[in-house]
C-alpha cells in the first residue's frame, strides 16, 4: 500500500468518529507557531484540542514573511490574541548556517538557521511585536519543547495592554 493509500484509509474511520467543529476561530483564541519536526505531537504537548488553536509550522519555527502573512490573518479574521513561539530541541536548523543549507539543498533561500534557542526566540518575538499590523495580538511567548523528554522551556514572554 502506497503512504497516499494509508492516508485515505485511515481518514474513513476518522471522519466517522470525530466532532465536527464549526466555527474557524480557534476558541482560545491561540496560534502556535512551530517547526515542522515528526517527533512534535502540537495538541498532545500543550494539552490542546481540536478547534482550540491554530497551529502553523515549517522549517524551525522561525517568524518568516509567510508566517506573518498567516499570523496576520490568523488576528484579524480569526480572533487570535496570543501566539506562542515554540522552537524545539535537536532542531535540523540549530547549529547549521544557510552557507551549508544552501549547498545542501541548491536552494538559494534565507533558512533562518538557529544559533542559539533563546536568541532566535528573542529575535522572533522582536519581529511579532514590532509588526505594527499585529496589534491585536496582546501576548507573544517563546518556548523550547524538548524532543527526549516532552518537557518545555519557557523562554520570553511579552504582554501588552
Ligand atoms: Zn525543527
Amino acid at each position: 500500500m502506497t503512504e497516499i493509500n494509508r492516508l485515505l484509509e485511515a481518514n474513513s474511520g476518522y471522519a466517522a468518529a470525530r466532532a465536527n467543529v464549526h466555527d474557524p476561530r480557534p476558541s482560545r483564541h491561540l496560534a502556535i507557531v512551530t517547526c515542522m519536526d515528526a517527533r512534535i505531537d502540537v495538541f498532545a504537548a500543550l494539552g490542546l484540542h481540536l478547534g482550540e488553536a491554530l497551529v502553523l509550522r515549517n522549517a524551525g519555527g522561525r517568524i518568516t514573511e509567510d508566517m506573518l502573512r498567516s499570523l496576520a490573518v490568523s488576528s484579524h479574521v480569526l480572533g487570535v490574541d496570543t501566539v506562542v513561539v515554540m522552537q524545539h530541541t535537536k532542531c535540523g536548523l540549530a547549529g547549521v548556517t544557510d552557507e551549508e543549507l544552501r549547498a545542501q539543498t541548491g536552494a538559494d533561500l534565507g533558512f533562518y538557521p538557529i544559533l542559539d534557542h533563546a536568541q532566535a526566540l528573542r529575535e522572533d518575538v522582536e519581529v511579532l511585536t514590532a509588526t505594527p499590523y499585529l496589534a491585536p495580538v496582546r501576548v507573544v511567548s517563546g518556548m523550547v519543547f524538548d524532543v527526549e523528554s516532552g518537557e518545555i522551556t519557557d523562554v520570553v514572554r511579552v504582554e501588552r495592554p
